[in-house]
């Protein structure tokens, strides 16, 4: 860390509370440093000093009713962090330990992920420190109306376009998006993870876990291995983990393992996913039910116990920094060969350092993650045509552009001397397009 030293030292003494954030950009700095070198111009052109500053931070209050007609204040976020090629895009997270630093930190991501996906989307990210989960569906349809009726003001299909995520599924993006057609009598592809009577896209609900199964098997292809076989350790139990899971079994490996943020359950005869569908995505309980309809299986309390499990690959797929160096250290003592990072952050940069030292394939979110966006951006395109597409086209389309991600990633970390190491070749891809427009766009004065 040379010549971006300085951009990092900035970064903190501005907003010195937000230790997620700076995670998030020492990490990509971190790797940029050849590119720097290498681009002058970019340099010149101040591109690092202004990528790491969000070109619009939006915190409004959230007030709603509860049903016994308490009320309550949240605090909303939108934070806008590039558009440099293409229009805001990413996603709104509910969850109480929602903050401004956290929202940062997946703005910042968004934008080489979303660059990484080859489509024209910029980065953005929301959502606000309300918890659902608990809450009756009254209440969350009382919460998301409130939420949008100050977030449709800085929204559009050619503005920003937000979608799920923790917290934030089919049920909270219909509340919301019904609350923004009132509003604004404008029917437009304004959110994705619609509905499909109503503008969604097929295989959006299972894009995010399939793509990072279709990415992982290209990785572990080129050491001549598969998911044939295998034993996988998945954690998590929403949306990327339960597709996830589903296409590991798909392609031949079992998946033996999910968790929620309470505890995991480890069925040694392999994880049955319906049941995991039937518990979370209908009666919408605790993952620990898994063991009443498998009594052969067990639940364990607590999160991380997860990854002392024995296994081949690793794909955290629930939070940030749920992976620490300890955790890394068990699975690489157990034999795991590959990690895959389904949720944002889910490895510390310790846990990263001892995946890379010991040759375990290592895939980091921002691009094993995109198949999620990725897909988000061939909603905008089908809802623009007023038109869709079949579940097989969208999912040819998504393995197609995780594959092209994967390529560009290896490419780009062997054209900067760190041949293999994906986390550097995915910020390096995801950043030259970006700097690339910023650039030929010049400032503002
Ligand atoms: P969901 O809300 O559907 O599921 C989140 C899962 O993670 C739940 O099982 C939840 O358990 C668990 N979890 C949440 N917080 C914690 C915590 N602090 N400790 C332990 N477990 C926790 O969210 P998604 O599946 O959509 O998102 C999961 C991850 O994937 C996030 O990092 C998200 O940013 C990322 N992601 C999601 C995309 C998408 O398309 N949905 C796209 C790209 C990335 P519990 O029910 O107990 O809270």
């Amino acid at each position: 860390m040379k010549i971006l030293n300085n951009v990092m030292e900035k970064v903190i003494k501005r907003d010195p509370d937000q230790p997620e954030f700076h995670q998030a950009v020492r990490e990509v700095l971190e790797s940029l440093e050849p590119v720097a070198e290498r681009y002058p111009e970019y340099v010149k052109a101040g591109i690092f000093e202004r990528i790491v500053e969000p070109e619009r931070q939006i915190i409004f209050r959230v007030p709603w009713v509860d049903d016994n007609g308490r009320i309550h204040v949240n605090r909303g976020y939108r934070v806008q962090f590039n558009s440099a090629i293409g229009p805001y895009k990413g996603g709104l997270r509910f969850h109480p330990s929602v903050n401004l630093s956290i929202i940062k930190f997946l703005g910042f991501e968004q934008i080489f992920k979303n660059s990484l996906t080859g489509l024209p989307i910029g980065g953005a990210k929301g959502g606000s420190d309300f918890d659902p989960k608990g809450k009756s569906d009254g209440e969350v349809m009382r919460f998301c109306q409130s939420f949008m009726t100050e977030l449709y003001r800085h929204i559009g299909e050619d503005t920003d376009v937000p979608a799920g995520d923790i917290g934030v599924g089919s049920r909270e993006i219909g509340y919301l998006y019904g609350q923004y057609k009132r509003i604004r009598n404008n029917f437009t592809g304004v959110l994705t993870g619609k509905g499909l009577t109503w503008g969604g896209s097929l295989a959006r609900t299972e894009a995010t876990g399939y793509g990072l199964c279709y990415f992982v098997e290209e990785m572990i292809k080129a050491a001549g291995k598969s998911f044939k076989g295998t034993t996988v350790v998945v954690s998590g139990s929403g949306n990327v983990a339960i597709y996830a899971a589903e296409k590991v079994h798909q392609l031949g490996g079992e998946v033996i393992a999910l968790s929620d943020s309470n505890g995991y359950i480890h069925d040694p005869d392999g994880i049955k996913i319906d049941t995991v569908k039937q518990i979370k995505e209908v009666e919408r309980k605790r993952i620990s039910e898994y063991i009443k309809y498998h009594p052969k299986a067990k639940y364990y309390e607590g999160c991380s116990g997860i990854w002392s499990l024995k296994c081949d690959i690793a794909l955290p797929c629930a939070t940030q920094n749920e992976i620490d160096e300890q955790s890394a250290r068990k699975l690489v003592a157990n034999g795991c060969f590959a990690v895959g990072e389904g949720a944002n952050m889910p490895s510390t940069p310790e846990a990263i350092e001892v995946f890379l030292e010991n040759g375990v394939m290592f895939a980091p979110a921002k691009a094993a993650n995109a198949g999620g966006v990725a897909t988000s951006a061939l909603e905008m395109c089908q809802n623009s045509m007023r038109y869709s597409w079949t579940f097989e086209e969208v999912d040819a389309k998504l393995k197609e552009i995780m594959i092209n991600i994967y390529k560009n990633a290896s490419t780009a970390a062997k054209d900067f001397g760190h041949e293999g190491n994906l986390v550097v070749g995915a910020n390096i891809a995801g950043f030259l397009k970006v700097a690339d427009a910023m650039y030929a766009q010049g400032i503002a004065y």
